[in-house]
């Protein structure tokens, strides 16, 4: 196809109503019809990305396999498409102004007053185009983060504007998800919200092309054509987003709507063809009708914060469905393990994942989290920190190392099994430069991990600043702790495990940045079906007790 159609997501009456879900599902639905479909989030905050952010903020730190860190929309864009995206999917304005400054400071604008318009909104517009005029997309959505009306929106809804009366009509279109709230005591959906907010965005110069609603209750014909006259869009270009059980069945509700006939229409290409959904459908049947039930514990620090672990907990929903097995997953906060509660929050689990993370707070939980599961031979997942936490507690309770710590935690630590990463003892900012984005690795010999991803040489994506120490190797390896990945090109320990233990295995690299509905990752796969057989085992030895 020659020119690449653009389509815009705006958000209003409220934050948190889902963009990046009907993003991902409408993209989901044109992926099915053959189209080939990426998905853009452009966020409006200063920070030059999030990855400087605290997951209480904006939740996790996704990152793509060229190393961008990103915002976590970008993790249900990859889930959903099973395409990988890269830094040119999430732009902030921290970015644009970065490189409008740098720009001038070249003197590229050499005599001329630098200006949000049009020197923002050009480098805006640029950077929406440079996914389109790559020529792998037909279609690329675009997020705007945000709602209408905030003052920090406005530069992107001007460029939306503008790229639209470039682009015409036939090429790029608008959708506005909404939310229609419901008034108990009125026992009515009322409009008036969404009203006001198109009516913002026409202040902006930009008429919605869809609504996409948010709402608690079915919309009636009457309410649809009501919001169809005021909000001025086609009837069936008013698109109602029910609250859903899981966000995996949000593509097949927009189905139903006809979101995606609507935005083909709208843009002059081909809908008669319809949408192969079975992959995704057989696994929302595997994912509704679970055999068996288990219950794994999440052990980290930002637990009152769910998106904090987005990742992790859509692993185990791929991971359970390809297992058939419904996985529950309980948050536990690390501060609060200690000897005396340690028993009462993990023992009747049937495995636990200890979580990545940064800094000391919480850190002696994980410690002995871990060295419940080793000892009590449940079923340990320790992903980044999680895993260094697994080297800490191998070296001080097998190795007799007492003060074994990570550097992070304890600079002068006697016995830094965990130390700082030659490359990065130099570096003093903090913004984009961990090890970041997809490594080599390569599985050593018959492991639990070679088991799961049947093949030796693997690429995963990574987040840190510390390693595993290598000069504590031999002495961890002879102890019992075997190392059974490394990365090729630079000796650094990717993976642990323990061999005579059912499955306990950490890694340095965040799998769950790569486990998709079409390709659950295969340690999550691994993990659920050590934890099921951890279950049954328990489960008989109780019976015969019994
Ligand atoms: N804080 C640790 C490091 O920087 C682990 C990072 C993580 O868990 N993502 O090495």
């Amino acid at each position: 196809m020659a020119n690449t159609k653009y389509v815009f997501v705006t958000g209003g009456v409220s934050s948190s109503l889902g963009k990046g879900i009907i993003a991902a599902s409408l993209a989901k639905l044109l992926q099915a019809r053959g189209y080939r479909v990426t998905i853009q989030k452009l966020d409006p905050y200063i920070n030059v990305d999030p990855g400087t952010l605290n997951p209480y903020e904006h939740g996790e730190c996704y990152v793509t396999d060229d190393g961008a860190e990103t915002d976590l929309d970008l993790g249900h864009y990859e889930r959903f498409l099973n395409t990988p995206t890269s830094q040119a999917n999430n732009v902030t304005t921290g970015r644009i102004y970065q490189s409008v400054i740098e720009k001038e400071r070249r003197g590229e604008f050499l005599g001329k007053t630098v200006q949000v318009v049009p020197h923002i909104t050009n480098e805006i517009k640029e950077r929406i185009q440079i996914l389109g005029k790559s020529g792998n997309y037909d279609i690329v959505i675009t997020e705007i983060g945000g709602t209408v009306g905030d003052i920090e929106s406005l530069p992107y809804i001007e460029a939306v504007r503008q790229l639209k009366w470039e682009l015409g009509d036939n090429n790029a279109l608008v959708i506005h998800l909404t939310l229609i709230p419901y008034l108990s005591a009125a026992g009515e959906l009322k409009t008036k919200p969404t009203q006001h907010s198109v009516k913002t965005l026409m202040e902006s110069g930009i008429k919605a092309d869809i609504l996409v609603c948010r709402t608690e209750h079915k919309l009636s014909d009457d309410l649809r054509r009501k919001l169809a006259l005021f909000c001025n869009v086609k009837q069936e270009a008013v698109i109602e987003s029910i609250d859903a059980s899981t966000i995996y069945d949000v593509p097949n509700l927009m189905l139903e709507e006809g979101l995606d006939t609507v935005v083909l229409t709208q843009l002059v290409l081909r809908d008669d063809n319809t949408p192969d959904l079975e992959n995704w459908n057989n696994f929302l049947k595997r994912h509704k009708n679970p055999k068996y039930e288990i219950t794994v514990g999440l052990i980290g620090k930002y637990v009152e914060l769910q998106d904090s672990y987005k990742s992790i907990l859509e692993a185990f929903i791929h991971a359970g469905a390809e297992n058939e097995v419904k996985v529950n997953v309980v948050s536990i906060h690390s501060e609060f393990i200690d000897d005396e509660t340690i028993e009462k929050k993990i023992a009747h689990l049937d495995g636990i994942l200890v979580a990545p993370g940064f800094g000391e707070r919480g850190i002696e939980g994980k410690i002995k989290a871990v060295r419940f599961a080793r000892e009590n031979k449940l079923p340990f997942f320790g992903i980044c920190l999680g895993m260094q936490m697994a080297v800490i507690e191998y070296s001080r309770n097998v190795l007799g190392l007492k003060g074994a710590c990570s550097v992070e935690v304890d600079e002068n630590t006697l016995d830094p099994v965990i130390d700082i990463m030659e490359e990065q003892k130099s570096i003093t900012d903090m913004g984009g430069t961990m090890r970041l984005g997809a490594w080599d690795c390569e599985l050593i010999g018959e492991s639990k991990v070679f088991e799961a991803y049947g093949e030796s040489l693997i690429s995963e994506r990574h987040r840190h600043r510390y390693e595993y120490n290598n000069k504590y190797k031999d002495q961890l390896e002879a102890a019992g702790l075997r190392t059974t990945g490394i990365n090729p090109k630079t000796g650094l320990v990717e993976i642990i495990e323990i061999p005579d233990h059912p499955w306990f295995v950490g890694v340095q690299y965040h799998p769950e940045y790569k486990s998709t509905v079409a390709n659950p990752h295969p340690l999550f796969i691994a993990f659920v079906k050590a934890a099921v057989a951890y279950s049954k085992r328990s489960k008989s030895a109780k019976v015969s007790q019994g």
